[in-house]
């Protein structure tokens, strides 16, 4: 990630958003990698969009020096990376596979209702949660180092393939939290 990059709260905020996405891991590692960029920096910069239009609302300073804007900032992310984590409680993975498909535009990310982000659900839509939540069995720190960067800050999901029928392959998805880099074995 090359944004801002003497700024820590920016470069933590896009590693939090990809990692969100990451738990929907399947579709958003089909999508090619500058894809994934666009759509975390777009997120990442419509949070600060907000968060500056908050403090001019209620005559804050909008700097990353105020402890406010910092702060409308910050729960903006939080709010954004629980509705896309499709593993955090009573949350499901439309919200994830709607920016993933194009069907939100991730620029106005903090625009979209809760609602938007998880209307109640139908029996099927339910079923299909339930599958894409049992699809994940594990999700843990691994001790090996990064591809690209080298540093043993990796996490990972397995991916059983059990939602597609392929009971046999399991796919592990790594996700280097030091510096974003992603892969699959
Ligand atoms: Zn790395």
């Amino acid at each position: 990630m090359n944004l801002d990059n003497h700024i820590p709260e920016r470069n933590l905020a896009l590693k939090k958003i990809n990692l969100a996405f990451t738990s929907n891991a399947y579709e958003w590692l089909n999508l090619q990698k500058e894809e994934r960029y666009t759509i975390v920096d777009a997120i990442e910069r419509s949070c600060v969009k907000r968060a500056i239009k908050v403090c001019r609302k209620y005559g804050r300073e909008p700097t990353w020096n105020c402890d406010y804007f910092l702060g409308v900032y910050n729960r903006e992310i939080v709010r954004q990376c629980n509705n896309l984590d499709i593993n955090s409680s009573l949350k499901d993975a439309q919200y994830n596979n709607d920016i993933i498909e194009g069907k939100h535009d991730p620029k106005h990310a903090t625009s979209i209702s809760s609602y938007r982000m998880n209307p109640s659900n139908t029996q099927e839509e339910r079923d299909i949660i339930d599958i894409k939540r049992n699809q994940k069995v594990v999700k843990k720190y691994s001790n090996i180092p990064c591809k690209k960067c080298g540093e043993k800050k990796v996490s990972f999901v397995q991916d059983t393939g059990r939602s597609l029928g392929l009971d046999e392959i399991t796919q592990t998805y790594y996700t280097c939290n030091e510096c974003n880099h992603l892969w699959v074995r």
